[in-house]
């Protein structure tokens, strides 16, 4: 470890299962890469099914515990993971940069997002009420009570190493459940340093779990964690095609399915639209995490009318405000790894030759390391085109042009996701209109940024089931019970 590393006091080199740090049965471990450069950061238990079954029987002797304890316990011990969360903020966020390539101050902003669902799941742990119905006969009177689940599986993926786990397993404590987490190969560490925490905080043995599993693993991991009899719920967030195996698997037990898929969110500038305004939406709608979420806006639909005063306006930012690199100044990383890297410039080759214009970018930015890919600029997209219909998942911007808001909507609902879609507009009435009829489970209307712990995030179509966040978070970790009192 480099020095800057051995200061880190939350790196764990250990899974974390029934309160204690161990490794794997077959004492396997796998690399931690750091993207920026290529280096090695450390290795990790590369845990098998033996290794999730002990996970999951951990959770399991835990639920009933910590079913059993009070709303205000939990609130009380989530809290404190809270604060401890925010106290470490700056060495969390040291663990994400290197473990996902982000640069610093994007990585405060993810840890800050990240934090607030342990304090909004602290509060609403408090709020998980039952309703009493109104009884059609004089003798009987129904009530419907909410309980938690039982164990969820959590799979998550590298994009947000510490939100999307937040996410979820802020909500499963909340309800009374307990978990076992896998975070994405890519970046286990910052899971690890968040199981640290929750343990400081207090919260009992086996009601959070972390295990860790190389990408040869995670199928075998999966499956068992689906299968399991002992898990009643799953909550998985990356790919579509994963996301259709897990389900799948999860049919056999009927269990509890949260899902948040693939996006190819749409990005419309309408005619009316204040394009300055459009211009700084897109930039942080496509660059945060240099284009790697799965909110970012991925096709550009620009009315015919103010086609070329945005691109123009578009270039420009994107010249002057995107700094690659990893220097303070920085605020645009790396790609997560050499197959990403390989899988957007194919999508940006495939639109060159059949006959995209470039106006930045165009492929890998060699000088800076293995990982690094231009920002792109593109026009003269076609139907045919990857890009057209891909998610891609780094930081190339695809322009396509639109003549009516009819052929706008007609393309931007043309695929078989649906997570998020932006729009920019000055015509109130259009953006009631387009809102509604956008096939999403998100809308950004004049607005780029839409994420927050406040929100009810998910998406409709192949993108996937269920919400995190907000008050609707909960409900994935709960059943509702009707309990009938009669003869009274
Ligand atoms: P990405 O393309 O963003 O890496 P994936 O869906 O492949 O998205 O990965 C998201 C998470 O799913 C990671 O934790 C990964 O290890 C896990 N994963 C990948 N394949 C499987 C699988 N067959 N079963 C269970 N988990 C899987």
């Amino acid at each position: 470890f480099s020095l800057m590393q051995r200061n880190m006091s939350l790196l764990r080199d250990k899974a974390f299962v029934n309160g204690e740090w161990i490794t794997s049965k077959k004492g396997k471990s796998f690399d931690v890469i750091n993207p920026t450069d290529g280096s090695v950061i450390g290795q990790v238990p590369d845990m098998d099914v033996e290794d999730t079954k002990a996970a999951i029987d951990s959770a399991h002797s835990a639920f009933k515990p910590w079913a059993s304890t009070t709303a205000k316990e939990r609130s009380n011990l989530l809290r404190k993971w809270f604060n401890l969360l925010e106290e470490n903020k700056e060495e969390l966020a040291r663990l994400v940069s290197i473990e996902a390539g982000k640069p610093f101050k994007e990585s405060l902003g993810e840890v800050f997002y990240g934090n607030s669902f342990i304090e909004w799941f602290s509060e609403e742990a408090r709020r998980i009420n039952g309703e009493i119905a109104a009884s059609p006969a004089k003798s009987k009177e129904m009530l419907f009570i909410r309980q938690p689940i039982g164990v969820a599986a959590l799979i998550t993926p590298w994009n947000f190493p510490h939100a999307m786990i937040t996410r979820k397993a802020g909500a499963a404590l909340a309800a009374g459940c307990t978990c076992v987490i896998k975070p994405a190969e890519d970046t286990p560490l910052t899971a690890l340093a968040l199981a640290q925490l929750a343990h400081d905080a207090g919260i009992p043995k086996g009601v959070l779990n972390v295990i860790t599993a190389s990408r040869d693993n995670a199928a075998p991991m999966g499956k068992i964690l689906c299968e399991s009899p002992l898990v009643r719920g799953l909550s998985f967030t990356g790919s579509t095609a994963v996301g259709k195996i897990l389900y799948q698997q999860c049919a056999s037990g009927i269990k509890r399915v949260s899902l948040e898929l693939g996006g190819n969110a749409p990005f419309i500038v309408f005619k009316s639209a204040n394009l300055d305004q459009a211009v700084v939406g897109a930039m942080a709608s496509k660059f945060r995490n240099c284009g790697q979420t799965c909110v970012s806006a991925n096709r550009f639909l620009i009315e015919e009318s103010v086609f070329d005063q945005f691109v123009e306006k578009l270039k420009v930012a994107m010249k002057t405000e995107l700094k690659q690199g990893t220097g303070e100044s920085c605020n645009t990383g790396p790609l997560i790894n050499v197959t990403q890297l390989q899988r957007v410039d194919n999508i940006v080759q495939d639109a060159v030759k059949k006959g995209a214009t470039v106006h930045l970018g165009g492929g890998p930015a060699k000088e800076l390391g293995e990982r690094w890919y231009q920002p792109t600029l593109l026009t003269n997209i076609k139907s045919d085109m990857l890009c057209y219909r891909e998610e891609i998942f780094g930081p190339v911007v695809a322009c396509i042009k639109f003549k009516s808001e009819e052929e706008g909507l007609k393309i931007a609902n043309d695929t078989p996701v649906g997570l998020a879609g932006y729009f920019f507009s000055g015509d109130i009435a259009q953006c009631w209109r387009v809102g509604k009829a956008l096939e999403v489970g998100m809308v950004g209307i004049n607005e780029g940024m839409i994420s927050s712990t406040e929100a009810a995030f998910g998406g409709i179509k192949e993108s996937g089931i269920g919400r995190e966040g907000s008050h609707h978070g909960i409900e994935e970790y709960t059943d509702v019970k009707y309990m009938c009192f009669g003869n009274l």
